[in-house]
């Protein structure tokens, strides 16, 4: 019950009928009320009707002189059945026409017997003297009705004054206005039973108009309420089980056509934003499936719910094995993953070697707009051929073209360090400086691309004797060096001499062959502030070399002259 009125058609329902109740009570209160009244009144109308009827009969006999058949006039019309009691009075209050003190004071107003007296004299009081309703008669000579109740039924008197005429005075006193007074009593019993009647139809009549004015207003709440209202929420509720293609009638009541016109438009609208964001969500899935990096997603629970193809080939994994793993493991150190997005990224390496590849890692937590997560996200780029890549242009950064060896910059870089370490740690470092003898002129009688294929066939041997420990550069031109790592005066002279002299054996095309002089300095010997001096110690006694006839090793002593320039 409490349910029904908490539905729109039971509060409506409700207020109709607490008003249709309050006014229909009021009309009928009204109308039982007035109905009561009126019988009230057409009773004591007729009553008064009779009453006066039975003193106007009463009075003729009595102006006839039939003084006695009064009485048996009186108790006739007690048989009438409305009157109940019919007494007539003298104004004392005495019942007339049953005692001689009438008759007795007439004949002796007329001086002889004209009326006979009664044999049976009987002396009955109706009302006492000093009755009020008696004395107003009397006072006031006009009718009195009152109501009372004897044996507790209501009753309604009226007493009637029955005035003296002309005629009268030739038998009673003239100074006596009123003859005396008729008391005609009825029951109200029948009246009130009439009015109960009344007021039960009127109940009857409520109740009913009530019942029936609730039914129609119920019925047409029903029709052009309370079902469109369910029809719209149907129609809500298959939308959002995704059925777009509901539509109200835009039909009824004004408002009832503006909710179905603004329904079907909102469904219109919601199925426009919806295709747009499955448009949106099939570029994204595209984007996604489509993307070489590796794509994982999870909901809020953590399960993953996305994997793209490149995922699957990158961490070489199925979907399956990923899905069963969990996100945490999908470079197969969940510690890694949890730091990383514990601390997004921050102090934690992006790069990892994972099955033989290079992965850039990034994963974070995804949040809404109340800012509460809603998943996880890991995108993993494979960057093995990048590395690969990088490492290639960082050894051709490293790398003369002609020769193979390193070049200059590389040297200088390989050099700075090696001899800060040696002299950090103490350790033995020798440099061979070396330069091609008479190359302008070899170039002036061969040619350049000559001259250019026994640069490179220098830059072979010079590969060819070394350590993987050494580092063979070319210095510029035709001048190389070979920075020996850990290597004393002795070892450094016989490694200079023994490519010095592989130089020299080497014919090129038949008949060609070309020299070299080579100057070693070599740490501890020679003790430099930098790497810079000590390279140059090494080109003094190349100098040297070259000064002392050429095709010759030379190793740096403090009393070589310096090269000047
Ligand atoms: P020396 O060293 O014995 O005193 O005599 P040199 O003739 O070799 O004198 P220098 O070292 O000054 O000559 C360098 C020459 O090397 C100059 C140039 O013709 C040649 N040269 C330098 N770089 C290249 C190169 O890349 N290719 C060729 N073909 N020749 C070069
Ligand atoms: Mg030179
Ligand atoms: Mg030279």
């Amino acid at each position: 019950m409490t349910h029904f009125f908490s539905t729109i058609g039971g509060r409506i329902l409700l207020l109709v009928g607490i008003v249709n109740m309050l006014s229909m009570a009021g009309m009928v209160a009204f109308y039982a009320d007035r109905q009561e009244k009126s019988i009230l009144i057409q009773n004591e109308k007729s009553l008064n009707r009779t009453a006066e009827t039975a003193s106007q009969g009463l009075q003729a006999l009595m102006l006839r002189g039939d003084a006695d058949i009064a009485q048996t006039y009186a108790d006739n019309l007690k048989k009438v059945s409305m009157i109940e009691d019919f007494r007539i009075m003298r104004i004392d209050g005495n019942e007339a026409f049953h005692d001689n003190q009438t008759i007795l004071s007439v004949n002796e107003r007329l001086g002889k017997e004209e009326f006979q007296t009664r044999e049976k004299e009987e002396m009955i009081n109706v009302l006492s003297q000093g009755n009020q309703y008696l004395n107003k008669v009397v006072m006031e000579r006009r009718q009195v009705a009152y109501t009372h109740q004897e044996n507790g039924v209501d009753k309604l008197t009226f007493l009637l004054p029955v005035i003296a005429e002309q005629a009268c005075y030739r038998c009673h006193d003239k100074h006596k206005p009123i003859r005396g007074v008729l008391k005609i009593t009825t029951s109200l019993l029948s009246v009130r039973e009439a009015i109960q009647a009344s007021r039960s139809q009127a109940l009857l009549i409520l109740v009913g108009s009530i019942l029936g004015s609730l039914l129609v207003v119920g019925i047409l709440i029903q029709w052009s309420l309370v079902q469109r209202i369910k029809m719209v929420t149907v129609a809500m509720e298959k939308i959002s089980h995704g059925d777009f293609t509901q539509r109200i009638p835009v039909t009824g009541l004004r408002e009832l056509v503006h909710m179905a016109e603004s329904f079907n438009a909102m469904t219109v609208e919601v199925v426009r934003g919806y295709s747009r964001l499955t448009e949106e969500q099939n570029k994204l899935t595209i984007v996604i499936r489509s993307a070489q990096e590796a794509i994982i997603v999870t909901n809020a629970a953590g399960e993953v719910v996305l994997i793209n193809p490149a995922a699957e080939r990158i961490l070489e994994k199925t979907q399956e094995t990923l899905v069963n793993e969990g996100f945490l493991s999908v470079v197969d150190d969940p510690d890694y993953v949890r730091h990383f997005i514990a601390h997004n990224g921050m102090g934690t390496p992006d790069t990892l070697v994972y099955k033989n590849r290079v992965l850039n890692f990034f994963a974070a937590t995804i949040y809404n707009s109340q800012n509460l997560p809603i998943g996880s996200a890991a995108l993993i780029r494979d960057i093995t051929q990048e590395k690969r890549l990088e490492e290639r242009l960082r050894l051709l950064s490293y790398t003369d073209k002609l020769t193979g060896l390193y070049n200059r910059r590389r040297m200088e870089e390989l050099l700075e360090k090696e001899y800060d370490r040696a002299r950090r740690y103490s350790l033995p470092l020798s440099i061979l400086f070396f330069d091609i003898d008479h190359f302008k002129k070899f170039n002036d009688t061969y040619g350049h691309d000559m001259g250019d294929k026994v640069l490179e066939m220098v830059g072979r041997i010079a590969k060819e004797h070394c350590r993987n420990v050494d580092y063979p550069c070319r210095y510029g031109g035709e001048e190389f060096c070979i920075i020996l790592t850990d290597t004393e005066e002795r070892g450094a002279f016989l490694a200079a001499n023994r490519f010095r002299q592989t130089l020299e054996s080497t014919i090129i095309e038949d008949e060609i062959h070309v020299t070299c002089s080579i100057g070693i300095a070599t740490f501890p010997g020679a003790i430099c502030v930098e790497w810079k001096e000590f390279l140059k110690l090494a080109d003094n006694a190349l100098y040297e070399a070259k000064a002392q006839g050429r095709n010759r090793v030379i190793q740096w002593q403090p009393e070589i002259t310096p090269k000047k320039g």
